[in-house]
């Protein structure tokens, strides 16, 4: 692994730079790479001592990088921002992701769920090689110089190995991140900075997170960490929108996480906010008429345990501590109403895990605050992008895909802009 790490001093004597990128995740790099393509000098500064943490950390669950769905249904993943990330993702969509990656010398394959990942499953490689690349294209890093705000003279200040740095640029893109996993370097601490130059600034919620229930302590010791597979969970929300997704979860100490809740997590935790509390039901028999398994139960077991009848009549060890969970030892004894309970199971939901836990953000700058080029029109000349604009997507590589359709969208506009004054 190349060093990425330069000292300050790199930094202190260059302060002529034609853009400089705060931000050295995959929103950030990607800008670099567009703009360096342009010819302009570039310049990424990053608070952390190595660039693409969270990257890095993403490869550790084999590196989803984006989705090979239709792009009607792809369009649709970003909620309420679906129309306006569209717009992005007709600049760079998942092909051009797919193709980018293959122009770093990363082959990727279709899983079988659709979502598309390196061969390698890792993202170690595809960064090494793209941190070579843009070296190479005269890309400077400044590492270990966190970004504090403007000077009076309207040069960004950094502080790096206890100083201050001020650097110039005639345009700025930031690519900071959103304020999960605070210890990979997005902090979302750069929104009292935006928020002082009177940019609208969303507050941030944990998307993509598992969720807080309370379990008795005898279930919480025995099936801590269990998987939950092929499970449909489904809900209604505070808007009366059902939701539906099959899938798998796992039961934790607090409560439940997993992709198939990543998967609700939005509309969840809305309802959560808007509520105070949302159940979500779980059918452990998706594939399973009830019917059989009523009139299975409901034979008398003389001396066996109940536990032993109900593992005779196929049910596991996890769906019979759930159902001791919810049911009075009376209630046990009701056929029909064990399998209601297993095809309708109840998880009442009591808040969000924390945001440092979660996969990805809600929150951040207004979408209403940028121009289409993703410039701020309160800041002309400082663009935004990736996960520190306000949109969030579900698991499936969309957030990827569209943190890098946003760092194209703006070093197009940085291009634009760089140009036109160049012209006057
Ligand atoms: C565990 C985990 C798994 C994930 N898996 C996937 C996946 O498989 N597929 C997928 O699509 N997405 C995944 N994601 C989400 C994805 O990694 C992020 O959406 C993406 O990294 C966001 O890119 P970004 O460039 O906007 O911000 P970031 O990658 O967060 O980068 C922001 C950078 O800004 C720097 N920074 C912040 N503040 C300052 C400051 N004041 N001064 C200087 N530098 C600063 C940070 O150090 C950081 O390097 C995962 C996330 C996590 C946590």
């Amino acid at each position: 692994m190349p060093d990425h790490s330069q000292n300050a001093h790199s930094a202190k004597s260059q302060t002529d730079f034609d853009v400089v990128i705060v931000g050295a995740g995959p929103g950030g790099l990607m800008a670099a790479e567009e703009l360096a393509a342009k010819g302009y000098r570039i310049a990424v500064f990053d608070a952390m001592p190595s660039a693409g943490r969270k990257l890095l950390q993403a490869g550790r669950g084999g590196l989803n990088l984006t989705h090979s769905e239709p792009k009607a249904d792809f369009m649709q993943r970003y909620g309420e921002a679906s129309q306006q990330i569209a717009l992005w993702l007709a600049q760079f969509d998942a092909d051009d992701l797919r193709a980018w990656a293959a122009g770093l010398g990363v082959e990727t394959f279709v899983g079988s769920s659709g979502r598309v990942y390196p061969v390698s499953m890792q993202a170690a490689p595809l960064l090494r090689h793209w941190l070579q690349r843009l070296k190479a294209a005269g890309v400077r890093f400044a590492m270990r110089h966190r970004w504090v705000g403007w000077n009076d003279d309207n040069a960004l200040l950094f502080e790096s190995a206890g100083e201050q740095v001020a650097v110039h640029a005639r345009a700025v893109v930031l690519a900071l991140g959103g304020a999960s996993w605070p210890r990979l370097g997005s902090n979302g601490q750069w929104q009292a900075l935006l928020e002082s130059r009177g940019i609208q600034v969303n507050t941030f919620q944990p998307s993509n997170c598992g969720f807080n229930l309370q379990w008795s302590p005898v279930f919480q010791e025995r099936f801590a960490g269990e998987p939950l597979k092929n499970v449909l969970f489904s809900f209604t929300d505070h808007r009366g929108q059902r939701w539906q997704k099959q899938g798998e979860a796992m039961l934790t100490q607090y409560g439940i996480e997993g992709s198939a809740v990543y998967a609700l997590s939005a509309p969840l935790r809305d309802t959560l906010v808007a509520n105070g509390t949302v159940t979500l039901y779980a059918d452990l028999l998706p594939y399973k008429e009830g019917d059989e398994l009523v009139k299975r139960l409901a034979k008398p077991h003389g001396k066996q345990s109940l536990s032993s009848h109900f593992k005779r009549c196929g049910l596991s060890a996890l769906q019979i501590g759930l159902l001791r969970e919810v049911l009075t030892a009376e209630n046990l004894q009701d056929a029909q109403r064990v399998v209601n309970t297993l095809k309708h199971y109840p998880l009442h939901l009591s808040s969000p895990r924390p945001i440092e836990e979660a996969i990805s953000t809600a929150g951040g700058i207004a979408l209403t605050e940028m121009d289409d080029a993703l410039m701020l029109r309160k800041l002309p000349g400082v663009f935004a992008v990736g996960e520190m604009l306000d949109w969030e997507a579900p698991t499936g590589g969309y957030l990827l895909t569209a943190v890098m359709a946003s760092a194209k969208v703006a070093a197009d506009g940085v291009d634009a802009l760089l140009k036109s004054a160049q012209a006057q």
